[in-house]
């Protein structure tokens, strides 16, 4: 069986969070690339999205960052990556990050990290892909959002069946025990249908 080859981080920017945070996407970075999983990121050299580049890098993996040209100096584009893209807009950078992979998880992460998140979690919603995607509850840091997800459904909401659109783990470990039998999509709509 085929697995999971290239694994979509989306990740928190921000440096000013717990080392342990830093060092967690570090070991994610360095996990795939000794594993030969290939990193597909947002490009930028700062906070986890960093850290995420610098582990798998150190560990001879192969990382591809999508950069919007506004935000190349604002997140500082990482240049000692495998393939940076420059591209025109947030939409293309994701629309080429879907592309690029077959799998996606979230670390803990912001506003952005969110954002990136569900977008993805609804284009499974809608049918539009059925790639695995993992949110990676470190220290419960997710906690306050499964609660929210969680009330969606019992306000009727959130059908139900999807609450499984996204799968939760709560260590790196657990993390690649999924990846390792989980199932790259059958199913990616062209992305210019997104
Ligand atoms: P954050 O989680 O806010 O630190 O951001 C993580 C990543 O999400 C960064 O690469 C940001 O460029 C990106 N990002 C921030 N805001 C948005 C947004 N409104 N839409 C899509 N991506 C975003």
């Amino acid at each position: 069986m085929i697995g999971i080859s290239a694994l979509c981080v989306y990740c928190g920017s921000s440096n000013h969070v717990a080392p342990g945070y830093l060092e967690a996407a570090r070991r994610v970075g360095l996990e795939a690339a000794s594993r030969g999983i290939g990193i597909v990121f947002g490009g930028g050299r700062v906070g986890m999205m960093g850290a995420v580049a610098e582990g798998a890098l150190e560990a001879g993996g192969e990382v591809i960052g999508i950069i919007p040209n506004h935000l190349q100096e604002q997140e500082v584009g990482h240049d000692g990556l495998t393939r940076l893209e420059i591209v025109d807009s947030m939409h293309v950078r994701k629309m080429r990050m879907f592309e690029l992979s077959d799998a996606f998880c979230a670390l803990p992460g912001g506003l952005g990290t969110l954002d990136e998140t569900f977008e993805i979690v609804t284009w499974k919603q809608l049918g539009l892909h059925d790639a695995p995607v993992l949110l990676v509850n470190l220290d419960g840091y997710w906690d306050p959002l499964l609660e929210m997800v969680a009330h969606q459904a019992e306000a009727g909401f959130v059908r139900p069946q999807h609450r499984q659109l996204f799968q939760v783990v709560d260590s790196i470990e657990a993390l690649f025990a999924a990846l390792e039998t989980a199932k790259p999509p059958s199913v990616k709509v062209d992305s210019r249908r997104l």
